[in-house]
């Protein structure tokens, strides 16, 4: 990629601080300078609007304020480094009430802001984009649609506007109610691990096969084989998405995975979750530690039949298949030495060892 042509920024910059489109921001400060960051970003962080005592005040994005100290310490736990990513924002002045105090941008006044965004998305040609918030993901229809909700694609990575679009929330205090200061760090971490592992594979096309979903996996293990013990579906959902990192670039699934004693566990397979999932799972205690889950015989048809999960990609599917052929009949024990020879079990093991600790819970990265 060539070197981005700083001229085209200052210019962009000094359009923007000329610009009298929004009435009630004509005269505010503009926030767009190179304080931005990095103007080859390959991972771009769009949120809501400079706040007042944030950027508005400081004069760099997410920077000062409460919301921009909760954004620098999620980088920081994912090892992002800032001066590698470029940080703006859907509109670029500090909108306020008539008390002066922050208020939410409208629909027109983000209209207005679009087309400055969209430049700076086009100058800048990151990989990844990052929204910070469900208004910086609205804000995105007005540059190339997309059906996606905060809600419903939060920490999932989507084809857009020729990249990959991951939905954040926002990081400030009032969003922490509905999303955790710790399931935002899984988010950045998220973040993280796609960037490298996506970035790495800059020929590879990421197709439509990201973001599969961990019920449509299991659903598909189950089509395959009648019973798996629960420490089985866990070590082999974890050697499935290794195995995509390796072979696709990428995880399929957002889903959190932390080392948990007996190796890697993934939250969203929690027993009751799946079988509330899927209906015509059942389960049984084999003993203390183990636990068979199985196609209840009574509904044995009922596995896809209604299309009621995701159908998969047929190259999803033949690499879940390589894994249950090497890996699906094989003893707890067996498939618990298998994890732990994998990489990402490595490192973390190596960590724990060279500095004498454990680090249960800890999410696994599948950087590679
Ligand atoms: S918010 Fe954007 S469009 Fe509106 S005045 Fe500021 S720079 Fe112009």
């Amino acid at each position: 990629m060539d070197l981005f042509n700083g001229n085209e920024f200052n210019i962009l910059s000094e359009n923007v601080q000329n610009c009298v489109l929004c009435p009630r921001m004509c005269n505010v400060q503009k926030i767009l300078n190179r304080s931005a960051g990095f103007l080859n970003a390959e991972l771009m962080f769009i949120g809501e609007a400079p706040g007042r005592l944030g950027a508005d005040s400081s004069g760099i994005p997410f920077h000062g304020d409460k919301a921009g100290h909760n954004f620098e310490e999620l980088l920081e736990f994912a090892n992002i480094n800032r001066s590698n990513i470029f940080v703006t924002n859907a509109v670029l002045c500090n909108p306020r009430d008539e008390n002066g105090n922050n208020s939410t941008p409208t629909k027109t006044e983000i209209q207005n802001c679009s087309k400055f965004l969209e430049e700076q998305i086009k100058l800048v040609n990151p990989k990844i984009v990052v929204t910070l918030g469900g208004v910086a993901l609205e804000s995105l229809n007005y540059i190339s649609k997309h059906d996606l909700t905060l809600r419903d694609s939060v920490r999932t990575a989507n084809k857009w506007f020729d990249r990959l679009l991951i939905p954040l929330y926002h990081p400030g205090q009032r969003a922490m109610i509905h999303r955790s200061m710790a399931n935002q760090r899984s988010d950045y971490q998220f973040i993280a691990d796609t960037a490298k592992n996506f970035t790495k594979k800059k020929n590879k096309s990421y197709g439509t096969i990201v973001n599969v979903g961990v019920v449509a996996i299991i659903n598909y293990l189950f089509e395959k084989k009648d019973s798996f013990t629960y420490f089985a579906l866990h070590k082999l959902f974890y050697l499935i998405e290794y195995k995509s990192v390796l072979k696709f670039g990428f995880r399929l699934t957002n889903s959190y995975i932390v080392r948990q004693k007996d190796g890697p566990y993934c939250t969203e397979l929690h027993i009751l979750k799946i079988k509330k999932a899927l209906s015509y799972l059942d389960s049984k205690v084999l003993s203390a530690s183990n636990i068979l889950i199985y196609k209840n015989a009574s509904d044995l048809f009922s596995g896809n039949l209604n299309g009621e999960y995701p159908e998969l990609d047929k190259d999803v599917k033949a690499l879940i298949d390589e894994i249950l052929l090497e890996h699906g009949n094989k003893s707890n024990a067996a498939l618990k030495r298998t994890v732990y020879f994998s990489r990402p079990m490595r490192n973390i093991l190596a960590a724990e060892r060279d500095n004498n600790i454990n680090l249960y819970n800890t999410p696994i990265s599948f950087t590679l």
